[in-house]
């Protein structure tokens, strides 16, 4: 006989973000396996006598956060490029660093960066392109979590190390490869998608080429998209126009492209993108290090899909999506001089559903709904950051600390639960990370300065 498995959650404060961000301030939720079965209201009788009951006692449950652009590849790099230019951070640390990693190494990273995004209340991301698929897979499938994996594709570009010298046709075979062995494995939570590094890196016959078999294989294709001012001057001076543009005219944007940081779009650029539905991740932490300020309170107004993430540790240190929320609300009232844009309403979105709909699955996760998978987190407000709370949303983006986020369920299972995680051996983990991050610096010869004078 199958054996059916409960889980029943009463007298939360339950935040659905359904279509009309339907609020339970106490409520009731009922996961069976991987499912969630009902939400707000449940009738006693679709509950199993052996179901484990959990009283939140007014704690909250939200959907599970989306991190829609993650390098998890890059986590044991971490204090690579602090207080660097951009081309010493990518030429002289970046570049040197990736290129001296191996797949034991990828895989390592990857634990360690999903126990990060675990208890900051990840249950989903999407990783634009480590070396490796095989070890983020690996990786991924252990932790719990939901993956969409890319590899990091370059056809040409001057200056890359001589192990990243390949032809297009090597980039595009190196993919389909992953797609035929790791796509949809892990019980469909680790998905690989296409990867394009940036426009630098990555001829026009890459691009369409990369296009089509995204489509054929009816996947996503994650890119940094006009990510800096130097990108937009390559490209005019190459193309004679900007990178979305570019992109328009090669017939790439649609609804299956997520474009990473689209920092430098024109007003006609963001209408594209309305048009297309092409899917937008923010970055809040890298783009304030390098980057400059997306449009985002404009996107949000013309209805593009904004996601968030939190880029790779050697960029943005932090792979903390409380972080990136919280970043999202100050940023742009900043530098718009208005504290009334990209309220927190909005971020919990950008969190949630809309990083669902970046990575095509918003039928699957996103919200809290009769029929979607379990993908959930309970959050404890009752310590001295977050209360009193006397506005729960905003409570909850400008508030918040990962450290509220008390456990992380997905597809129906427990990932971390009162702050332990259950997946992963957490100990194990970040020595092992220190051991490789160490091994790779040595290999790659990147010697960082001491900043402060240090005996040894
Ligand atoms: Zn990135």
């Amino acid at each position: 006989m199958e054996t059916v498995k409960q889980t029943y959650f009463k007298n939360g404060y339950i935040l659905t973000m359904n279509d009309i961000n339907q609020v339970y301030a106490c409520g009731e939720l009922l996961v069976e396996d991987d499912k969630i079965k009902a939400v707000g209201k449940v009738d006693p009788a679709l509950i199993r006598p052996d179901a484990e009951v959990i009283d939140l006692n007014g704690k909250y449950i939200l959907p599970g956060f989306v991190n829609t652009h993650v390098h998890t590849s890059q986590q044991i790099s971490r204090g690579v490029g602090d207080d660097v230019d951009f081309i010493t951070w990518l030429h002289k640390r970046m570049w040197p660093f990736e290129s001296n990693m191996t797949e034991e190494d990828s895989y390592i990273s990857t634990l360690m960066c999903s126990l990060e995004l675990i208890k900051s209340g990840v249950t989903s991301f999407a990783e634009p392109g480590g070396q490796f698929v095989s070890g983020m897979a690996k990786a991924t499938a252990q932790s719990g979590l939901r993956g969409k994996l890319a590899k990091s594709v370059m056809d040409c570009g001057t200056g890359l190390p001589a192990i990243w010298q390949k032809t297009t046709q090597e980039e595009l075979d190196a993919q389909i490869e992953d797609l035929e062995k790791y796509h949809n494995t892990a019980d469909g939570r680790v998905q690989v998608w296409f990867g394009l590094r940036t426009i630098f890196n990555n001829t026009d016959d890459l691009i369409v080429k990369t296009k089509e078999l995204a489509d054929k294989y009816n996947v996503g294709i994650h890119m940094h998209v006009a990510e800096a001012k130097s990108e937009i001057d390559y490209t005019n001076e190459v193309y004679g126009e900007n990178t979305v543009t570019h992109l328009h005219k090669l017939g790439v944007l649609d609804k299956n492209l997520l474009a990473v940081h689209t920092v430098w779009l024109t007003n006609e650029e963001i209408d594209l993108f309305k048009k297309y539905d092409v899917k937008v991740s923010h970055n809040p932490a890298s783009a304030m290090r390098v980057l400059g300020f997306a449009k985002i309170p404009q996107m949000l107004e013309k209805g593009v899909c904004v996601s968030i993430g939190t880029d790779g540790a050697s960029s943005s240190n932090r792979m903390d999506m409380v972080d990136e929320m919280w970043l999202t609300s100050l940023i742009h009232k900043g530098w718009r001089l208005d504290s009334t844009v990209v309220p927190s309403t909005d971020i919990l979105c950008m969190a949630t559903k809309n990083g669902a709909r970046a990575l095509l699955d918003d039928h699957l996760y996103g919200s809290l709904e009769e029929g979607k998978k379990a993908d959930l987190i309970i959050i404890n407000p009752f310590g001295p950051s977050m209360m009193p709370v006397n506005d729960p949303i905003a409570a909850l983006v400008t508030a918040m600390h990962s450290t509220n986020i008390e456990s992380t369920m997905c597809d129906g299972k427990w990932l971390m639960r009162d702050r332990k995680v259950l997946t992963l051996d957490e100990e194990v983990i970040v020595k092992e990370a220190q051991a490789h991050a160490e091994a790779i610096y040595k290999r790659a010869g990147i010697v960082l300065p001491d900043r402060f004078p240090t005996i040894r």
